[in-house]
């Protein structure tokens, strides 16, 4: 492809590409931050208390959907140092994937939202470098 073609391909896609707030847009009261058990972890680990391998066990089809679905969010990994944080959002509830639906189009979060039924949303940070995730936020969803 030559480079005249790369960058009209890039700018034709850049309009559907996710930005943070298509993910994470929702706050709510009774929302839980995951910030503070994060911090925990990492600490522990500085401290030799835990030991990598269990904070980088992502599975490949999350390392996927963090790259192909996610969002970058401008912070390096907090455990290798060289691989950049993507968050990525799963929504469970009434007729989804038992797996859950992972958000990878703009509005799809707006419109799980405006569902009747009582929906919950993942947000999970994602190192596609060293396998490094980490539950970021549990969202409620719909209800309406
Ligand atoms: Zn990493």
């Amino acid at each position: 492809m030559s480079s005249a073609r790369i960058k009209k391909f890039v700018l034709t896609n850049s309009g559907n590409k996710l930005r943070k707030d298509d993910l994470i847009f929702v706050k709510r009261a009774a929302d839980v931050e995951y910030r503070l058990a994060r911090q925990t972890v990492i600490d522990y680990w500085k401290n030799g208390e835990i030991e990598r391998e269990n904070l980088c066990d992502a599975q490949p089809m999350l390392k996927r959907n963090a790259i192909h679905c996610g969002v970058l969010i401008g912070e390096s990994c907090p455990i290798c140092e060289s691989g950049e944080i993507y968050y990525v959002t799963y929504v469970f509830g009434p007729r989804l994937p038992a797996h859950g639906r992972c958000i990878s189009t703009k509005g799809e979060l707006q419109r799980l939202n405006d569902r009747k039924s009582q929906l919950s949303a993942y947000v999970i940070e994602v190192c596609p470098d060293c396998g490094w995730n980490h539950l970021v936020r549990i969202a409620s969803l719909g209800g309406k």
